[in-house]
């Protein structure tokens, strides 16, 4: 691989999407959200009604499964069978879909050449769980974001829009979220022995994009 890649891994409500679009447009590179990738899957298990916990019913799944993205400028676009779904994957039933299909190692397998292709190609910042640990194992620098689990529930609560929104509700989901995140037994959430940990808890965007560049060659 000749590109140059960083990964942030870390929580939900971290600050990772944020912080790796300020910090590729910093370095002039891509950003990747391999979340949405994830959320992708779910959206079309929901969409097309399958019986993911049932593995033949997966794999026909997985193997007619077509998602990419389309990079413009600034954003990321999710495309599944030809269909910009970037809309339609962020609703707090898709996020708790993502985590509990996410578990299922034939799911991340068949989400690996998408990823790695990516990198392949272009220097880039991609963020995520297993960024670190499983999926480039060689990145040239890696970063473990977290934050206190209130703070990053407040943080989630101020990005939704809907009226209803209720911040203990959202605190429990991400807690949830957690915990099936860093105890599966495949690509589980967790720092890799050599990433840079940062704690955004009481910092802002600008400080742990600063605290990053620190650590960053220029190229
Ligand atoms: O990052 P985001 O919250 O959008 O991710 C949604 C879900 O996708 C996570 O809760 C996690 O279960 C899964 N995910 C993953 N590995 C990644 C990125 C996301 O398992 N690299």
């Amino acid at each position: 691989m000749n590109t140059r890649i960083i990964t942030i891994d870390g929580p939900a409500g971290a600050g990772k999407t944020t912080i790796s679009k300020l910090l590729s447009k910093k370095l002039g590179c891509v950003y990747v959200d391999t979340g949405a990738l994830y959320r992708g899957v779910a959206y079309e298990i929901k969409r097309q009604g399958v019986i993911w916990e049932n593995d033949e019913v997966l794999e026909v799944f997985l193997k007619n499964l077509d998602l990419n993205f389309l990079m413009e400028k600034d954003s990321l676009i999710l495309i599944s069978s030809g269909r910009d779904i970037t809309n339609f994957i962020r609703t707090p039933d898709i996020s708790m879909l993502a985590s509990s299909s996410s578990a299922k190692p034939q799911v991340r397998v068949a989400l690996l050449d998408i990823q790695r292709n990516i990198a392949n190609t272009k220097d880039a910042v991609f963020e995520g769980r297993d960024m670190g640990t499983v999926v480039f194992p060689d990145a040239a620098y890696k970063f473990f974001l977290f934050a206190d689990l209130s703070i990053r529930a407040k943080r989630r609560y101020n990005e939704i829009s809907e009226e209803s929104k209720d911040i203990k509700q959202v605190q429990e989901e991400m807690k949830i979220r957690d915990g099936n995140d860093s105890k599966r037994k495949a690509a589980p959430l967790k720092p890799a022995e050599d990433a840079i940990k940062i704690d955004s808890s009481l910092l802002t965007i600008e400080q742990v994009v600063g605290k990053m560049l620190k650590c960053i060659d220029k190229p």
